[in-house]
């Protein structure tokens, strides 16, 4: 709450608290500026948000250095699920700055989620199309995409 406070942002954000650890989340990585876990609703299973920690609600209000950073973390997510044992043959990368873009959460985060041929996924968005997901099988997909960062390095 006094993290919140600090920040002016008297509700509870559920990404904020996900960074505070207040929250479980799946991670997959984390730095001191950026942290990445399974979104929760995938739409294709290792469906990964990568979100600054920093309370920011769009893209354009982070700094050019963090913006850039969000992106290069979204690169090696999108290595690490290529060269991971969960099915993937291409990567969706999605930013969606504003409601009308069909940002859910008011806290800028990045999909990156796994794409392969015959996935139900098509080319929309589209909540009723997500898998139901337990934490079983969250933490399965998140510690093959941890071991697949641990192997990029
Ligand atoms: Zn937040």
């Amino acid at each position: 709450m006094i993290a919140n406070n600090i920040r002016g942002n008297m509700n509870m954000c559920v990404f904020c608290m996900i960074a505070n650890g207040e929250l479980p989340a799946s991670i997959v990585y984390e730095d001191e500026r950026v942290i990445a876990f399974l979104d929760l609703q995938p739409f294709t299973m290792g469906h990964v948000l990568v979100v600054p920690k920093e309370h920011v609600v769009s893209i354009t209000d982070l700094s050019n250095e963090d913006a850039g950073h969000l992106m290069q973390v979204g690169q090696l997510i999108d290595r690490a699920l290529q060269n991971s044992e969960i099915p993937c043959d291409g990567v969706n990368i999605i930013l969606a700055d504003g409601k009308s873009a069909g940002q859910d959460v008011d806290h800028v985060h990045m999909h990156v989620f796994p794409r392969f041929t015959g996935d139900h996924f098509g080319t929309c968005i589209d909540a009723n199309i997500r898998l139901t997901a337990n934490r079983d099988q969250l933490e399965g997909a998140a510690a093959k995409i941890r071991t697949a960062i641990e192997n990029l390095n």
